[in-house]
Parts: C-alpha cells; structure tokens; sequence
C-alpha cells in the first residue's frame, strides 16, 4: 500500500473573484469568458458577480468547472423584504454558492454574527453552498484579540450547522486590514490563523470534517504572492477581490493553486 494521502491531498484548491460593485453587464460576461475558456486541471473556481449580473454569468459558466455564486442574500424565504433577494431566488437564475459574512457586510453595513448564522442557514436550506468569511481588524490583531475574533465568527456563523452540511461550506479568512489595502498577511501570519480555524472547526465538529473544510485566504492576493500564500499547507485557495476583476491578474492565480 502506498502512502496515506496528507491532509492537503483531501481538499481541492478552491480560487473565487468577489467583484464587489463592479463590471457593467458586457464586461462581466466578458470576464466570465475569459475565465470559463482557462483550463484549471484540480483547481475549483468560483466568481461572485453584482447580484444583477449573476444570471447572465451562470449562463456564460453553466457546463464548466466555474461555479458562480452572489455576493448576498436575504435571511428570510421570502415576502416583504423591499430590496431583498432571496437564497431560492439567486438557486434559481443558476448560482451554486453564497458569499456571506465579508467584512464589508460586517463593517459597512454592520450585519451581526447572527445575521449572517440566519443566512448562512437559509442558503444551506435552499441547498446553496456558502463561503463563509471571517477577519480580524487591525486594532484587534494589534490588541492579540486575531484568534479570539476569528473563533467567535466562525463559531456564531456555523451555529446550527449539521455535520452533513459542512460538507457545503467553505470558509475565508480575511483579515480586514489586507482587504483592498495592499497590504497581505505573511503566508506564517495567515497559516497560523488557517491551522486555528481548522482546529476549532475539530473542536465543533470532528477531525475528519475540519481535514476536509477548504480555508480560502483573503486579502489583496495578486500573481506576485498567490503561489507562496497557497503553498502553505492550511491555505486552500484564495478569495480575491481586486485582482479578479482582469483576466491578466485573476488567470495567474489560478496557476498558481494548480
Ligand atoms: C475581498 O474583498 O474579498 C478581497 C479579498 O479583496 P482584495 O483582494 O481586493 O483585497
């Protein structure tokens, strides 16, 4: 008998571009594209379009290996929720996958962590995966509190999971001060916070579960430090924000969790 594969070998490396409120309808379709047409042998992709673009580009990815997600949705299954869009209803124009938790949702439009536990149960329910993303400020990781912050997220948006559910979750963490700022955790600060999180998922649930939860990292990612990021072994892919929105800087990051 060979070898037992490492932990590594469990996870697919996962790549995903948040656009925030970006692209207009022709440019994203573009970019999905330009995406779908880029052969990625052992590497899942994912793209989160402004929610009124996500139709189209489920339709530009459909068949492929991209799985198109939204940036958002509702708590609620339907109803009068002026503005709202609901989980069943971005199942519906084709998207796979739900982004909650980011920390512009947290800091900008100050959803509490048991917002997004509501949401993060409602996508699931709809039978939706979810990314969910996590992070620490910088007055927080200069006070010590990174690992604290980090478990009560997770902790509080995991909250009436199931076992069996995980198996539909991903997680990123993101530390909120290398979010569009340039400025990126070292691959030891980000694998220390990777091998936390792997470790307090164990503690929710088991061992076996926390081996297979893929950890994204989050946080100005670009071709030049994709590859030492993704290198270390708690680091399972990478959310990028900034970088995904141009084929030349998203396609190398890719490459590069191959
Ligand atoms: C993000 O918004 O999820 C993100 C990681 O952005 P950026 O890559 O631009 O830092």
């Amino acid at each position: 008998m060979g070898p037992l594969p490492g932990p590594r070998s469990l996870r697919t490396p996962y790549v995903a571009g948040n656009w925030k409120m970006n692209l207009d309808r022709r440019s994203a379709v573009e970019l999905a594209e330009a995406v779908r047409g880029h052969a990625a042998d052992g590497v899942d992709v994912g793209l989160f379009p402004a929610m009124l673009h996500v139709d189209e580009v489920a339709r530009v990815c459909a068949g492929s290996h991209v799985r198109v997600g939204a940036q958002n949705c509702s708590d609620e299954p339907s109803g009068a929720f002026t503005g709202e869009v609901s989980a069943a209803m971005v199942k519906d124009v084709g998207a796979r996958v739900v982004l909650l938790g980011h920390s512009e949702r947290r800091h900008v439009y100050g959803e509490s962590d048991a917002f997004i536990n509501a949401k993060v149960i409602r996508a699931l329910s709809e039978g939706l995966e979810v990314m969910l993303c996590v992070g620490e400020t910088i007055e927080e990781r200069r006070d010590g509190r990174t690992e604290d912050v980090c478990r009560t997220q997770l902790v509080a948006g995991l909250e009436g999971v199931s076992r069996g559910d995980l198996e539909r979750v991903s997680v990123a963490y993101e530390p909120v001060w290398a979010i569009g700022t340039g400025e990126t955790a070292t691959p030891e600060m980000a694998g220390a916070v990777h091998a936390y999180l792997r470790g307090v998922a164990a503690g929710l649930f088991d061992e076996d579960v926390a081996q297979a939860l893929r950890i994204l990292y989050g946080g100005s990612v670009k071709p030049a430090n994709a590859a030492e990021l993704m290198a270390v072994p708690d680091i399972d892919g990478a959310l990028v924000g900034g970088a995904s929105l141009r084929p030349d800087t998203f396609l190398p990051i890719i490459v590069a969790a191959s």
